[in-house]
């Protein structure tokens, strides 16, 4: 916490800063406004009014009416909510989903095949593309629904959601997807896409952690995951996080306004980064589609080194990146969307992901570019992995002149 060291972002799509005019937004409503949104009485209705209009806003934004919309805790509740109903309203017992998506569906997927489910996990092409026609074989009389990302959180590759709506409609099977690393990267509207289903998540567009919405489409069959009140129209029990609700209204205004900004700057910026780490740094390949791809993402291997290593060395330096996604760092197996599209563990494990956002500056990333390449040589001279490398008892010596050096070039204080 008392770091003074300035922090270079890159990591994004874990999540985001919350934008000033969010917080601003979100203070009477934590200071003043704390009456509950359901109380009849005008303390209580005058909130109500705040959150029915931050439900506009988060409708605005991906075209729907405010009525479609509930507000749940998060992106994870809102595509557990989703599969959940669909299996509820439907009683059948199939579900289809991707080899790809966030841990959200992944370990949901796991959960429901233990509960008895059958879920088919969908394989991607080595680009981390979907092939749609192993979409439409693989759905079957008793699919209840299909759940695939729209933009992919770890490569930022995108996938056609509306062909994907379109061959479940002609099946008459639910389509949910998860849109969470969309807004403010590509303009989002439901009725094109033609989906049942679609979750967000505000933290990853400027708005607090602990709040994310669920789009159901008009005349959708809906079952609640969270049952309690009859708060969200009965859709999701639990008082209303009104500060909250009123900063992801806020944030989707914002995520409208900065459209332009991520797709002509912001993309600069990545590809500015992306070019310079793929030629100046021999034996590294990006992971994933060139395109269709988010424009603040890019994925790239280091042969050679362990990423966690050269995260490490990040870190030191004030910047932030990651490797496969934040919720599943600290296991030792490599990215579960890397190895779908084929990667090698060896290379998945050397992979790192930088995603960057709005408040990204040209400095930002200089100062990466400048500093990744010595920390790239510095780990491969002491890797194992190295075919170049020493034989093995020179390892310990090399290793530890190295770590001299390493500091060195960090500019660290070694005496
Ligand atoms: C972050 C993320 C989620 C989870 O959202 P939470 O609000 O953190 O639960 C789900 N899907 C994708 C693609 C994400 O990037």
């Amino acid at each position: 916490m008392s770091q003074p060291l300035k922090i270079h972002y890159f990591d994004n799509n874990a999540t985001t800063r919350i934008a000033p005019e969010v917080a601003d937004a979100m203070i009477p409503f934590l200071r003043e406004f704390w009456g509950n949104p359901s109380s009849a009485y005008g303390f209580g209705a005058q909130v109500n009014r705040h959150v029915e209009n931050a439900r506009e806003k988060v409708a605005a934004l991906i075209h729907a009416d405010p009525k479609e919309i509930t507000f749940t805790s998060c992106g994870t509740e809102s595509n557990n909510s989703a599969i959940h109903s669909a299996l509820l309203t439907t009683g059948k017992n199939h579900v289809i989903t991707t080899a790809v998506e966030h841990s959200a569906n992944i370990n949901f997927g796991e959960h429901l095949k233990k509960q008895g489910y059958d879920v088919t996990f969908l394989p991607v092409e080595g680009d981390g593309s979907l092939d749609l026609h192993r979409l439409e074989q693989a759905i079957r009389p008793d699919t209840a629904i299909v759940s695939v990302m729209y933009a992919n959180n770890e490569t930022g590759v995108i996938f056609p959601i509306e062909e994907v709506a379109a061959i479940c409609r002609s099946r008459g099977v639910l389509c949910h997807t998860d849109a969470v690393q969309v807004p403010g990267k590509l303009p989002i509207d439901v009725k094109q896409l033609g989906v049942d289903f679609l979750s967000l998540s505000a933290h990853k567009l400027h708005a607090p952690k602990g709040i994310g919405m669920l789009y159901v489409k008009r005349r959708t069959r809906y079952q609640p995951y969270v049952i309690g009140g009859h708060q969200e129209r009965g859709r999701r029990g639990g008082t209303e996080g009104v500060p909250n609700i009123v900063a992801f209204g806020r944030a989707a205004e914002l995520a409208m306004s900065t459209l332009e900004d991520e797709n002509t700057r912001v993309r600069g910026l990545r590809d500015r980064l992306e070019n310079h780490v793929l030629r100046q740094i021999p034996n590294t390949i990006r992971n994933g589609a060139k395109k269709p791809r988010l424009p603040n993402t890019t994925n790239i291997a280091f042969d050679f080194v362990e990423a966690e290593a050269v995260l490490l060395l990040l870190d030191q330096i004030g910047i932030c990146a990651s490797s496969g996604s934040a919720c599943t760092t600290g296991s030792l197996d490599p990215s579960h969307v890397l190895s779908a599209m084929g990667i090698s563990p060896m290379r998945a494990r050397g992979s790192i992901r930088f995603s960057l956002g709005i408040y990204n500056t040209e400095e930002d990333v200089d100062y990466l570019i400048q500093h990744l390449p010595p920390i790239i040589q510095k780990l491969r001279d002491i890797s194992p992995l190295n075919p170049d490398h020493p034989d093995n008892d020179q390892y310990d010596i090399v290793g530890a002149r190295s770590k001299h050096e390493q500091e060195m070039a960090l500019g660290k204080d070694t005496h």
